[in-house]
């Protein structure tokens, strides 16, 4: 075989990929959008045949040799090409690892337990969940051996969202957020409350309609790229860099919900638009990781959207969307709303603040799982007691505890770290953009293209080109978790006058 013709081989391989991948994409949409309700039975067939396919042609004898052959060359490809081969391989030899029987075992498995849980939170009935969770453990512990035996299971299991992350390094993040942060909320607890009553007015989704479409401008969302739907969980979706969609979800008796999702989801998307085209029907388009996808997110909807440069630059449009609602609220009361804090039992609902203490309990819980030295059946007893003493909260029932989430029903352990790492990130990474060029002044604008600009270099424009590792480096230096704790403290004294 000649180079040029493997090469050619590698992208029909990988369009067929993207054409498998886009299909599953339209077909899941369409099911959260707009299908008729008694309709999933197709679509659950269609996409289970689009994933075997896509599986045997990953794992087929004649892909192996190509990614073989070229890896051999791999001094004679450019480092994009060398880089997909390399991807290739890894995804391969992981989907190898896995014996069929346990795979398929394991995916009817989850299709079932995501049912299971359904009831069982709908019922708040743990003891309906637990022997469907135990199953999961057991093959996450098994499958954490085929993923990488030289590793502790959970560490593997880490690896597997976000690569290079440890429980070590885990320990030290999250050790330092429990230090600096709990203290802070606590002294907020003896502080006079905020006011954002005037937020669960009624709005009427009409208008928060509008609303969106005005906040999708401010971001720099290009319509002809990106259009925004409705779902019941709000989501990013990703064709390829020229075609985005995000969804939102909308509540008449709450503003702040819909207008921080749309903000949320239009990082996501911000992210997916700026990566270079040219990495198109390959694997190396769309974001590199949950956490650096997260941090992202994070920044538009925390450090940019929670601002109060920012608040101040688009109120004055708020209140033109909203005039009965906030025609006598000023910015100020504005920004200090969408920023109370308070404890809570759910992790979706949480403020800025107290966030990631949501995240450091199921990951305590899934260390302690997946190490063993915790029985599936005394997950709701432990889960109670690190919300006390973390958050100080006492959990009524399981619906409002550990059965909250769908994670563990869809078999994601390791997952959730993610979410607060992407935050950390974001911190670092605003404070260094600060010191290149003046942030505020073109926040306070209403302008975000220089912001974006930033993120493209620094971030988006390498899809998974780099290691999420190498692109947390470059923007945010070495990693430090005090900058986010710091932000988070300074932030949270002004607002409440600690
Ligand atoms: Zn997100």
């Amino acid at each position: 075989m000649e180079l040029k013709q493997a090469l050619e081989q590698l992208d029909a391989l990988e369009r067929k990929r993207f054409a498998f991948g886009a299909a599953d994409g339209s077909i899941y949409l369409d099911g959260v959008t707009v299908a008729p309700r008694d309709t999933s039975a197709w679509r659950g067939v269609a996409m289970s045949v689009l994933a075997g396919e896509s599986h045997k042609l990953i794992t087929a004898p004649e892909t192996g040799e190509l990614l073989d052959f070229l890896w051999e060359r791999k001094e004679e490809l450019d480092g994009k090409c060398r880089r997909r081969v390399e991807l290739l391989r890894r995804e391969r030899s992981q989907l190898e690892r896995i014996p069929t029987e346990e795979y398929m075992e394991y995916a009817a498995l989850t299709n079932e337990a995501s049912d299971v849980w359904h009831r069982a939170k709908e019922t708040s009935d743990f003891e309906l969940f637990r022997p469907v969770l135990e199953k999961l453990v057991a093959f996450n512990i098994k499958f954490a051996g085929y993923y990488d035996s030289s590793k502790k299971p959970y560490d593997a299991l880490l690896n597997e969202y976000e690569r290079g992350v440890t429980m070590e390094y885990l320990d030290r993040f999250f050790g330092t957020v429990r230090e600096r942060l709990v203290p802070v909320i606590h002294a907020i607890g003896e502080k006079e409350q905020i006011d954002d009553s005037f937020l669960h007015l009624h709005y009427p989704v009409e208008a928060q309609r509008k609303f969106s479409d005005y906040l999708m401008e401010v971001l720099g969302l290009d319509r002809a790229h990106c259009t925004i739907g409705e779902t019941e969980h709000p989501f990013t979706l990703n064709f390829s860099s020229g075609d985005v969609r995000i969804t939102t979800n909308y509540t008449e008796d709450s503003l702040a919900d819909s207008m921080y999702s749309v903000i949320h989801e239009g990082g996501h998307a911000r992210y997916e638009l700026n990566v270079d085209p040219d990495m198109d029907y390959t694997c190396l388009a769309g974001g590199v990781s949950m956490g650096v996808h997260e941090s992202q997110s994070r920044f538009y909807e925390n450090l940019i959207g929670r601002s109060e440069p920012f608040i101040r630059a688009i109120f004055p449009k708020v209140q033109g969307f909203f005039p009965q609602q906030l025609g006598s609220v000023t910015a100020e009361q504005f920004y200090r709303a969408v920023n109370r804090a308070e404890p809570s039992l759910i992790r979706t609902e949480a403020d800025e603040l107290t966030y990631c203490l949501h995240v450091m309990v199921r990951y305590e819980i899934e260390k302690q799982l997946i190490g063993g030295t915790l029985a599936v059946k005394d997950v709701p007893g432990e889960w109670n007691r690190l919300y006390k003493e973390y958050l100080g909260v006492d959990v009524p029932d399981d619906k409002h505890g550990c059965l909250q989430d769908s994670h563990w029903s869809g078999g994601s352990f390791g997952y959730f770290p993610s979410y607060a790492l992407g935050s950390a990130y974001g911190a670092q990474m605003l404070r260094n953009m600060e010191a290149e060029m003046d942030v505020w002044g073109d926040v306070a604008r209403g302008d975000l293209s220089r912001v974006s600009g930033w993120l493209k270099e620094k971030v988006h424009k390498y899809g998974r080109l780099l290691e999420p590792g190498e692109i947390v480096k470059n923007a945010c230096g070495e990693f430090d978790p005090t900058v986010y704790t710091d932000y988070l403290t300074e932030k949270y004294s002004k607002l409440y006058h600690l």
